[in-house]
Protein backbone atom coordinates (compact mmCIF):
# COMPACT_ATOMS: atom_id res chain seq x y z
CA UNK A 1 0.00 0.00 0.00
CA UNK A 2 1.47 3.16 -0.93
CA UNK A 3 1.03 5.74 2.09
CA UNK A 4 -0.88 9.02 1.85
CA UNK A 5 1.23 11.10 4.22
CA UNK A 6 0.60 14.15 5.13
CA UNK A 7 2.68 17.34 4.92
CA UNK A 8 3.16 18.77 8.17
CA UNK A 9 2.00 22.29 8.72
CA UNK A 10 4.28 24.27 11.08
CA UNK A 11 2.87 25.39 14.79
CA UNK A 12 1.37 28.59 15.31
CA UNK A 13 3.66 30.76 17.48
CA UNK A 14 2.24 30.25 20.95
CA UNK A 15 3.42 33.58 22.43
CA UNK A 16 4.58 32.90 25.64
CA UNK A 17 5.69 35.64 27.71
CA UNK A 18 9.98 34.91 28.07
CA UNK A 19 10.68 34.28 31.43
CA UNK A 20 13.85 33.52 33.56
CA UNK A 21 11.32 31.81 36.46
CA UNK A 22 11.06 27.73 36.12
CA UNK A 23 9.11 25.77 38.41
CA UNK A 24 10.06 22.05 39.42
CA UNK A 25 7.83 19.67 38.05
CA UNK A 26 7.36 16.04 39.89
CA UNK A 27 5.02 13.49 38.37
CA UNK A 28 3.07 11.65 41.09
CA UNK A 29 1.96 8.04 39.92
CA UNK A 30 0.13 6.89 42.81
CA UNK A 31 -0.26 3.43 41.30
CA UNK A 32 -4.27 3.96 41.01
CA UNK A 33 -5.75 2.54 37.84
CA UNK A 34 -8.83 3.87 36.37
CA UNK A 35 -10.75 2.02 33.94
CA UNK A 36 -11.91 3.89 30.80
CA UNK A 37 -14.38 2.54 28.23
CA UNK A 38 -14.38 3.85 24.47
CA UNK A 39 -17.61 4.76 24.54
CA UNK A 40 -17.52 7.39 27.26
CA UNK A 41 -14.82 9.35 26.42
CA UNK A 42 -13.76 9.09 22.76
CA UNK A 43 -15.02 8.53 19.24
CA UNK A 44 -15.64 6.65 16.95
CA UNK A 45 -15.13 2.79 18.04
CA UNK A 46 -12.29 1.16 17.16
CA UNK A 47 -12.89 -2.65 16.93
CA UNK A 48 -11.16 -4.66 19.99
CA UNK A 49 -10.19 -1.60 21.04
CA UNK A 50 -12.65 -1.91 24.38
CA UNK A 51 -10.82 0.21 26.70
CA UNK A 52 -7.85 0.50 29.03
CA UNK A 53 -7.02 0.74 32.55
CA UNK A 54 -5.44 4.31 32.88
CA UNK A 55 -3.23 5.88 35.24
CA UNK A 56 -4.12 8.99 37.07
CA UNK A 57 -1.11 11.61 37.03
CA UNK A 58 -0.71 14.03 39.75
CA UNK A 59 1.90 16.90 39.71
CA UNK A 60 4.12 18.28 42.32
CA UNK A 61 5.14 21.93 41.19
CA UNK A 62 7.68 23.88 43.41
CA UNK A 63 8.74 26.99 43.40
CA UNK A 64 11.60 27.86 45.32
CA UNK A 65 10.29 26.66 48.85
CA UNK A 66 6.15 27.07 47.66
CA UNK A 67 4.97 24.00 46.54
CA UNK A 68 1.73 23.20 44.92
CA UNK A 69 -0.23 20.08 44.04
CA UNK A 70 -2.04 19.84 40.56
CA UNK A 71 -4.77 16.82 41.07
CA UNK A 72 -5.04 14.71 43.51
CA UNK A 73 -5.85 11.54 42.34
CA UNK A 74 -8.85 8.83 43.45
CA UNK A 75 -8.86 8.77 47.33
CA UNK A 76 -7.89 5.47 48.90
CA UNK A 77 -11.23 4.86 50.44
CA UNK A 78 -13.30 6.05 47.26
CA UNK A 79 -16.36 4.15 49.12
CA UNK A 80 -16.15 7.37 50.87
CA UNK A 81 -17.21 9.94 48.41
CA UNK A 82 -20.63 11.49 48.33
CA UNK A 83 -22.98 8.55 47.65
CA UNK A 84 -24.01 9.44 44.18
CA UNK A 85 -20.42 9.29 42.97
CA UNK A 86 -19.81 5.89 45.10
CA UNK A 87 -22.78 4.63 42.90
CA UNK A 88 -21.67 5.91 39.67
CA UNK A 89 -17.99 4.65 40.29
CA UNK A 90 -19.30 1.30 40.97
CA UNK A 91 -21.31 1.34 38.12
CA UNK A 92 -19.51 2.67 35.29
CA UNK A 93 -16.01 1.49 35.79
CA UNK A 94 -13.34 -0.08 37.63
CA UNK A 95 -10.50 1.79 40.35
CA UNK A 96 -7.97 0.06 41.07
CA UNK A 97 -6.23 0.97 44.14
CA UNK A 98 -3.33 2.40 44.96
CA UNK A 99 -1.75 4.96 47.30
CA UNK A 100 -1.96 8.71 47.06
CA UNK A 101 -0.49 12.01 47.08
CA UNK A 102 -0.08 12.67 50.82
CA UNK A 103 1.06 9.21 51.73
CA UNK A 104 3.68 9.38 49.03
CA UNK A 105 4.79 12.59 50.06
CA UNK A 106 4.65 12.08 53.50
CA UNK A 107 6.15 8.34 52.77
CA UNK A 108 9.58 10.02 50.84
CA UNK A 109 12.75 8.83 51.88
CA UNK A 110 15.10 10.33 49.52
CA UNK A 111 15.13 13.41 51.12
CA UNK A 112 13.90 15.77 49.11
CA UNK A 113 11.71 16.86 52.10
CA UNK A 114 8.61 18.08 50.76
CA UNK A 115 5.52 17.03 52.72
CA UNK A 116 1.83 17.35 52.51
CA UNK A 117 2.37 20.04 55.15
CA UNK A 118 4.47 21.64 53.07
CA UNK A 119 1.85 22.28 50.26
CA UNK A 120 0.28 25.72 50.06
CA UNK A 121 -2.08 24.91 47.61
CA UNK A 122 -4.02 21.92 46.17
CA UNK A 123 -5.23 23.26 42.54
CA UNK A 124 -8.35 20.44 41.27
CA UNK A 125 -8.41 20.59 37.45
CA UNK A 126 -11.95 19.50 37.73
CA UNK A 127 -14.39 18.33 40.40
CA UNK A 128 -14.51 14.59 38.77
CA UNK A 129 -13.49 11.89 41.69
CA UNK A 130 -10.57 10.79 40.22
CA UNK A 131 -8.68 14.19 40.45
CA UNK A 132 -10.06 15.78 43.93
CA UNK A 133 -8.94 13.32 46.11
CA UNK A 134 -9.24 13.78 49.76
CA UNK A 135 -8.72 17.32 50.50
CA UNK A 136 -9.03 17.08 54.25
CA UNK A 137 -5.31 14.95 54.40
CA UNK A 138 -3.90 18.62 53.97
CA UNK A 139 -3.67 21.16 56.45
CA UNK A 140 -6.30 24.36 56.89
CA UNK A 141 -3.35 25.98 55.80
CA UNK A 142 -3.57 24.20 52.33
CA UNK A 143 -5.46 26.73 49.84
CA UNK A 144 -7.97 25.05 47.64
CA UNK A 145 -7.43 25.98 43.95
CA UNK A 146 -10.85 25.45 41.20
CA UNK A 147 -11.89 26.98 38.05
CA UNK A 148 -14.78 29.67 37.18
CA UNK A 149 -18.11 28.24 38.39
CA UNK A 150 -16.25 24.86 40.68
CA UNK A 151 -17.43 26.60 43.60
CA UNK A 152 -20.86 27.72 43.09
CA UNK A 153 -21.36 23.98 41.32
CA UNK A 154 -19.57 22.08 43.95
CA UNK A 155 -20.79 23.68 47.34
CA UNK A 156 -22.82 22.89 49.75
CA UNK A 157 -21.54 19.16 49.20
CA UNK A 158 -22.09 15.92 50.71
CA UNK A 159 -23.83 15.30 53.79
CA UNK A 160 -25.43 19.35 53.33
CA UNK A 161 -26.55 18.43 49.90
CA UNK A 162 -27.80 14.86 49.71
CA UNK A 163 -27.35 15.29 46.14
CA UNK A 164 -24.07 16.26 46.17
CA UNK A 165 -20.58 15.51 44.37
CA UNK A 166 -17.75 16.55 46.54
CA UNK A 167 -17.51 16.53 49.98
CA UNK A 168 -17.95 19.53 52.65
CA UNK A 169 -15.09 18.32 53.91
CA UNK A 170 -13.14 19.12 50.92
CA UNK A 171 -13.72 22.62 51.48
CA UNK A 172 -14.43 23.22 55.62
CA UNK A 173 -11.66 25.41 57.53
CA UNK A 174 -9.44 26.39 54.47
CA UNK A 175 -9.57 29.34 51.70
CA UNK A 176 -11.23 28.06 48.59
CA UNK A 177 -9.98 30.20 45.74
CA UNK A 178 -11.64 30.45 42.31
CA UNK A 179 -9.34 31.21 39.32
CA UNK A 180 -10.03 34.40 37.09
CA UNK A 181 -9.02 34.62 33.38
CA UNK A 182 -10.36 38.24 32.99
CA UNK A 183 -6.69 39.69 32.93
CA UNK A 184 -6.66 38.77 29.16
CA UNK A 185 -3.16 37.06 29.42
CA UNK A 186 -3.19 34.79 26.38
CA UNK A 187 -0.63 31.09 26.22
CA UNK A 188 -1.10 29.94 22.87
CA UNK A 189 -4.72 30.14 22.48
CA UNK A 190 -5.67 29.49 25.92
CA UNK A 191 -7.15 32.02 28.18
CA UNK A 192 -4.74 31.95 31.01
CA UNK A 193 -3.48 33.24 34.42
CA UNK A 194 0.10 33.49 35.83
CA UNK A 195 0.04 31.63 39.27
CA UNK A 196 3.21 32.87 40.98
CA UNK A 197 3.36 36.12 38.96
CA UNK A 198 6.23 35.32 37.34
CA UNK A 199 5.80 33.42 34.48
CA UNK A 200 6.96 29.83 35.91
CA UNK A 201 3.67 28.33 35.86
CA UNK A 202 0.05 29.15 34.25
CA UNK A 203 -3.30 27.71 34.72
CA UNK A 204 -5.49 27.91 31.46
CA UNK A 205 -8.70 27.92 30.65
CA UNK A 206 -9.57 24.19 29.16
CA UNK A 207 -13.45 24.53 29.18
CA UNK A 208 -15.69 20.87 27.75
CA UNK A 209 -15.23 18.28 29.85
CA UNK A 210 -16.51 19.77 33.10
CA UNK A 211 -17.58 22.77 34.75
CA UNK A 212 -14.10 25.10 35.41
CA UNK A 213 -11.98 22.19 34.08
CA UNK A 214 -8.57 23.80 34.26
CA UNK A 215 -5.23 22.53 32.27
CA UNK A 216 -1.35 23.99 33.49
CA UNK A 217 2.14 25.11 31.51
CA UNK A 218 4.93 24.97 33.45
CA UNK A 219 8.49 26.43 32.52
CA UNK A 220 10.66 23.96 33.14
CA UNK A 221 14.15 25.37 31.33
CA UNK A 222 14.47 28.74 31.49
CA UNK A 223 17.59 29.98 29.13
CA UNK A 224 16.06 27.63 25.76
CA UNK A 225 12.91 27.15 27.34
CA UNK A 226 11.24 24.23 27.26
CA UNK A 227 7.65 23.47 29.10
CA UNK A 228 5.27 20.51 30.41
CA UNK A 229 2.16 21.12 29.51
CA UNK A 230 -0.56 19.46 32.33
CA UNK A 231 -4.00 18.22 30.33
CA UNK A 232 -5.69 16.68 33.37
CA UNK A 233 -9.14 15.74 31.37
CA UNK A 234 -9.00 18.32 28.40
CA UNK A 235 -8.84 14.53 26.78
CA UNK A 236 -8.72 10.94 27.31
CA UNK A 237 -6.55 9.28 24.95
CA UNK A 238 -3.32 10.79 23.00
CA UNK A 239 -5.27 9.75 19.79
CA UNK A 240 -7.50 12.77 20.20
CA UNK A 241 -4.47 14.89 19.70
CA UNK A 242 -2.49 12.90 16.69
CA UNK A 243 -1.81 12.79 14.14
CA UNK A 244 -2.51 16.31 13.62
CA UNK A 245 -1.55 18.34 10.99
CA UNK A 246 1.21 19.10 12.74
CA UNK A 247 2.42 16.13 13.58
CA UNK A 248 0.95 13.56 10.56
CA UNK A 249 1.14 9.89 11.03
CA UNK A 250 4.89 8.54 10.26
CA UNK A 251 5.32 6.20 7.38
CA UNK A 252 4.72 3.00 7.88
CA UNK A 253 8.26 1.80 7.66
CA UNK A 254 8.77 3.57 10.57
CA UNK A 255 5.51 3.13 12.53
CA UNK A 256 6.60 -0.69 11.60
CA UNK A 257 10.15 -0.18 13.85
CA UNK A 258 8.17 1.95 16.73
CA UNK A 259 5.56 -0.48 17.53
CA UNK A 260 5.98 -3.01 19.74
CA UNK A 261 2.72 -5.23 19.04
CA UNK A 262 3.15 -9.33 17.28
CA UNK A 263 1.34 -8.14 14.35
CA UNK A 264 4.16 -7.80 11.28
CA UNK A 265 2.50 -4.60 9.89
CA UNK A 266 1.40 -2.15 12.71
CA UNK A 267 1.63 1.02 10.40
CA UNK A 268 -0.62 -0.35 7.55
CA UNK A 269 -3.23 -1.64 10.34
CA UNK A 270 -3.28 2.33 11.59
CA UNK A 271 -3.18 3.57 8.37
CA UNK A 272 -6.71 2.24 7.72
CA UNK A 273 -8.45 3.58 10.60
CA UNK A 274 -7.35 7.23 10.35
CA UNK A 275 -6.23 9.88 8.00
CA UNK A 276 -2.57 10.67 8.05
CA UNK A 277 -3.16 14.75 9.68
CA UNK A 278 -6.35 13.67 11.85
CA UNK A 279 -6.76 12.09 15.01
CA UNK A 280 -7.83 8.92 15.61
CA UNK A 281 -10.52 10.26 17.44
CA UNK A 282 -12.75 13.16 18.58
CA UNK A 283 -14.23 13.98 22.17
CA UNK A 284 -17.31 11.53 23.23
CA UNK A 285 -20.97 13.75 23.90
CA UNK A 286 -21.12 11.38 27.06
CA UNK A 287 -18.45 12.67 29.22
CA UNK A 288 -17.73 16.21 27.00
CA UNK A 289 -21.23 17.71 27.24
CA UNK A 290 -19.78 21.07 25.71
CA UNK A 291 -18.62 19.35 22.52
CA UNK A 292 -17.57 22.07 21.10
CA UNK A 293 -15.48 23.56 23.54
CA UNK A 294 -13.84 20.42 24.02
CA UNK A 295 -12.67 19.67 20.85
CA UNK A 296 -11.96 23.43 20.72
CA UNK A 297 -9.64 22.96 23.65
CA UNK A 298 -8.05 20.09 21.92
CA UNK A 299 -7.17 21.98 19.13
CA UNK A 300 -5.23 24.28 21.40
CA UNK A 301 -3.66 21.35 23.02
CA UNK A 302 -2.56 20.24 19.92
CA UNK A 303 -0.62 23.50 19.00
CA UNK A 304 1.30 22.95 22.08
CA UNK A 305 1.57 19.34 21.11
CA UNK A 306 3.35 20.06 18.48
CA UNK A 307 6.09 22.79 19.34
CA UNK A 308 9.29 21.03 20.24
CA UNK A 309 9.75 22.40 23.47
CA UNK A 310 6.34 21.62 25.40
CA UNK A 311 5.62 18.19 26.45
CA UNK A 312 1.88 17.15 26.90
CA UNK A 313 0.97 14.83 29.85
CA UNK A 314 -2.72 14.28 29.72
CA UNK A 315 -3.81 12.43 33.09
CA UNK A 316 -4.89 9.05 31.98
CA UNK A 317 -2.13 8.52 29.02
CA UNK A 318 -1.56 5.21 29.71
CA UNK A 319 1.22 4.99 26.92
CA UNK A 320 3.64 7.71 29.06
CA UNK A 321 3.70 5.10 32.21
CA UNK A 322 7.07 3.48 32.86
CA UNK A 323 8.57 5.85 30.02
CA UNK A 324 9.06 9.35 32.57
CA UNK A 325 10.46 10.03 35.42
CA UNK A 326 8.13 10.17 38.31
CA UNK A 327 8.62 11.67 41.97
CA UNK A 328 10.49 12.06 43.85
CA UNK A 329 12.70 12.74 40.57
CA UNK A 330 11.55 15.96 38.84
CA UNK A 331 10.42 15.95 35.02
CA UNK A 332 12.42 19.04 33.75
CA UNK A 333 15.48 17.36 31.50
CA UNK A 334 12.50 15.85 29.67
CA UNK A 335 13.74 17.64 26.49
CA UNK A 336 17.48 16.30 26.74
CA UNK A 337 15.72 12.54 27.95
CA UNK A 338 13.85 12.58 23.85
CA UNK A 339 10.91 11.58 26.02
CA UNK A 340 8.62 13.48 23.82
CA UNK A 341 9.90 12.34 20.02
CA UNK A 342 10.31 8.48 21.37
CA UNK A 343 7.32 8.11 23.09
CA UNK A 344 5.07 10.18 20.40
CA UNK A 345 3.44 7.10 18.71
CA UNK A 346 3.70 4.55 21.05
CA UNK A 347 -0.05 4.69 22.14
CA UNK A 348 -0.78 3.16 18.83
CA UNK A 349 -0.14 -0.08 20.29
CA UNK A 350 -3.75 0.07 21.58
CA UNK A 351 -5.17 -0.58 18.28
CA UNK A 352 -3.04 -2.93 17.37
CA UNK A 353 -3.93 -6.49 17.80
CA UNK A 354 -2.47 -8.84 21.00
CA UNK A 355 -0.01 -6.30 21.86
CA UNK A 356 -0.40 -5.68 25.27
CA UNK A 357 -1.81 -2.60 26.09
CA UNK A 358 -5.24 -3.13 25.88
CA UNK A 359 -7.48 -5.07 27.78
CA UNK A 360 -9.07 -7.10 24.72
CA UNK A 361 -7.87 -10.79 23.70
CA UNK A 362 -9.42 -10.84 20.13
CA UNK A 363 -8.12 -7.67 18.62
CA UNK A 364 -9.23 -6.00 15.47
CA UNK A 365 -11.48 -8.04 13.58
CA UNK A 366 -9.84 -10.71 11.38
CA UNK A 367 -10.23 -9.37 7.76
CA UNK A 368 -8.43 -6.65 8.54
CA UNK A 369 -5.74 -8.20 9.91
CA UNK A 370 -5.89 -10.85 6.87
CA UNK A 371 -5.94 -7.86 4.90
CA UNK A 372 -2.89 -6.06 6.01
CA UNK A 373 -0.72 -8.65 6.63
CA UNK A 374 -1.17 -10.14 2.67
CA UNK A 375 0.36 -6.29 1.70
CA UNK A 376 2.97 -6.36 4.16
ZN1 LIG B 1 -9.95 11.84 34.87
Amino acid sequence: MVANLGTPKSPPALGIPDSAYTVDVRVIDTGTLLHLNPSLFWQPPIDGFTGLHAPIYCFLVSHGNQHVIFDLGVRTDWENYAPKIVSIITATTTVTPGSDVPSVLDGDTSGLGIRSADIGAVIWSHNHFDHVGDVSRFPPTTDLIVGPGVRGASWPGWPTNPDGTVLDSDAEGRVVREVSFEAGLKIGRFDAMDFFGDGSFYLLDAPGHAVGHLCALARTTADEPTFVFMGADACHHPGLLRPSNYLPLPSTTSLNGILTGPSQCPGEILQQLTRPDEPFFTVAPRMFPDHDAAMDTVRKIQELDAADNCLVLIAHDLSLRDKIPLFPETINGWKGSRVKTETRWLFCNDFIPASGHHENERGIEESLVSQTTLEC
